[in-house]
Formats: C-alpha cells, sequence, structure tokens
C-alpha cells in the first residue's frame, strides 16, 4: 500500500519537475549581516538545512527594515517561490513581503509584491509568471530579524531554456562585433605602414 507522504512526494517531485531553480545562479546580498554563520548566499546554497548552527542559513542583525535580495542575473517570469524557515523561529519572518521586479530602487524594496508570509516552516507562494530580475524579500517598517535557511525560485522549463537561447544569441552577436572590431582594427594597423610606405613613394 503506497503511503500518503510517498504519494505527496511523488506529486511534489513530479510538478517541480516541470521547473528549474534558478537562484542557484543568482548572487545574494542583504541589508545588513549577523556574522559568518549568516551571510545571505546562505539561502541559496541548495541546503534546506533549518539548524541555524549547521551554517546554511541566513540572518540580518536586529534591525529596522531588515531585507534580503537575491539578483537572479536575468529577468525571468518566475511560477513560484519556496522558502524554508528556521527550525527554531518561522515566526520572525511572518508578514514578510516577498517582492518581484526589475528595479534596484530602495534596493528593490519598491518591486511589486508577490506573496506576504504566513506562519510555517516551509511555505511556497504562487508568482504566476511575474517577471523580475531581483527577488527580494523584507519586513517593511519592522523591527526584527530577518531569517530564514533557503529560498528556491521556480521558473518553467519553457521559460529557462528561452532564456538560455536569448542569452546564447546576445552572446554571438556580442562575439561577431567584437571579432569585426578585431579584423578592423587589424586591417588599421596594416594600413598604417602602408601609408607610411605611401607618403616616401616617388608619387608624393
Ligand atoms: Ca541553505
Amino acid at each position: 500500500m503506497i503511503s500518503i507522504t510517498f504519494l505527496l512526494f511523488l506529486i511534489i517531485g513530479t510538478s517541480n519537475a516541470q521547473f528549474q531553480n534558478v537562484a542557484l545562479q543568482g548572487r545574494a546580498t542583504q541589508s545588513t549581516n549577523d556574522g559568518w554563520l549568516s551571510t545571505g548566499q546562505n539561502a541559496i546554497d541548495g541546503n534546506t538545512d533549518s539548524e541555524y548552527l549547521h551554517g546554511s542559513c541566513f540572518s540580518t542583525t536586529f534591525a529596522l527594515s531588515p531585507w534580503w535580495r537575491l539578483d537572479l542575473l536575468k529577468s525571468y517570469k518566475i511560477s513560484h517561490i519556496t522558502i524554508t524557515k528556521r527550525n527554531c523561529c518561522a515566526h520572525f519572518i511572518d508578514g514578510a513581503e516577498i517582492l518581484i521586479g526589475d528595479s534596484l530602487a530602495n534596493n528593490g524594496n519598491n518591486n511589486p509584491r508577490c506573496a506576504v508570509s504566513s506562519t510555517g516552516g516551509a511555505e511556497t507562494y504562487q508568482c504566476n509568471g511575474m517577471k523580475g530580475r531581483y527577488v527580494n524579500v523584507g519586513l517593511p517598517g519592522r523591527w526584527g530579524y530577518l531569517t530564514f535557511c533557503e529560498v528556491q525560485v521556480f521558473v518553467s522549463q519553457e521559460e529557462s531554456e528561452t532564456i538560455k537561447t536569448k542569452n546564447n544569441a546576445v552572446q554571438v552577436i556580442v562575439s561577431a562585433s567584437a571579432n569585426a572590431n578585431s579584423q578592423s582594427t587589424a586591417q588599421q594597423q596594416r594600413s598604417v605602414p602602408n601609408r607610411r610606405r605611401g607618403q616616401r613613394s616617388p608619387n608624393h
């Protein structure tokens, strides 16, 4: 008899197989850093261990309006985001806002909102294709610690392939342009001695 847990694993595993976690390729930063154990990059290291002392979580200091920002390096249509909270204190980020957008105004904290975090250990928020390069999580207007252990940002496989194809096309154009410039420069350099020789020619 197949257990309910195994069925849930199959359902979640199958659904997430259609998506790619693009957070792993990103760069994380944060409003304040609580020490070497708590760097923002720990929240995108691919490890959902929720014990802070194991070194895979992130935390700000106790501060007003703390925030964490992920730069995906490219703008994606984001399907959903999963946040794994700390085992001791998931409630620290109750009410945290999850924002997505392409603007760095106010450190990205003015971008449109996908969802607000509620109580729970690991939560998934549907963003329904909201587009953006930056994902922010923050507690605007509140004093507190912003702390969690992993943020997974899922895009569809189709979206991932589209962005890769666009990126490759840009690289080909840039490479072709660089080659053309290089050849042009080489031609100009070759033409300089010719002109100098021309100046010494009997015709001038
Ligand atoms: Ca982690």
